[in-house]
């Protein structure tokens, strides 16, 4: 598993919900919080490792949250950071998000859960879940700005197959 950086069609897609948590979805979120804690990163979508499945894992004060089928079902309130992507390198981009989101999720024991979350819990769990629907955080800017943000991103993808 290596991490899909822009440019890779897959993030682009609508991911498929999972049926069941089952022997498979479990390795994938075992590899999937790896990923994300080698790479230093907070949250890490199915797409993002190259699984079409609505999947992902998101960093709790140190636990790893493993969460399938995410539906967010209330939110209020608003709040905005910097937001970074392991998929967007090197960019930086503040979204305007809700502070308070309450969702229903399968866990990794294929339960339904439902999960209360504010600020940075909630911030991480709608950029994943923006992933889910093949949402990027550069899909946030101004127009002029995410031209000149794709022009980076690209250049920076043929930099990297040339070596
Ligand atoms: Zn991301």
């Amino acid at each position: 598993m290596e991490i899909k950086i822009y440019g890779d069609s897959i993030l682009r897609k609508k991911c498929l919900a999972v049926a069941k948590i089952g022997d498979e979805e479990k390795q994938i979120f075992d590899s999937m919080v790896k990923i994300m804690r080698q790479s230093g990163g907070v949250g890490l979508a199915a797409c993002q490792v190259g699984f079409n499945k609505q999947m992902l894992v998101v960093d709790c004060q140190g636990k790893a949250l493993r969460l399938a089928n995410p539906k967010i079902y209330q939110k209020k309130g608003s709040f905005a950071i910097e937001e970074g992507c392991l998929s967007v390198p090197d960019i930086k981009v503040r979204v305007k998000r809700f502070k308070n989101i309450k969702l229903k999720a399968l866990n990794e024991y294929n339960q339904r859960i439902v999960l209360n979350a504010e600020d940075l819990l909630a911030v991480v769990l709608q950029h994943e879940i923006d992933h889910l629907r093949g949402k990027l955080i550069i899909d946030y800017l101004p127009w002029y700005k995410k031209v000149k943000a794709i022009r980076l991103l690209k250049s920076k993808r043929n930099q990297n197959k040339s070596r």
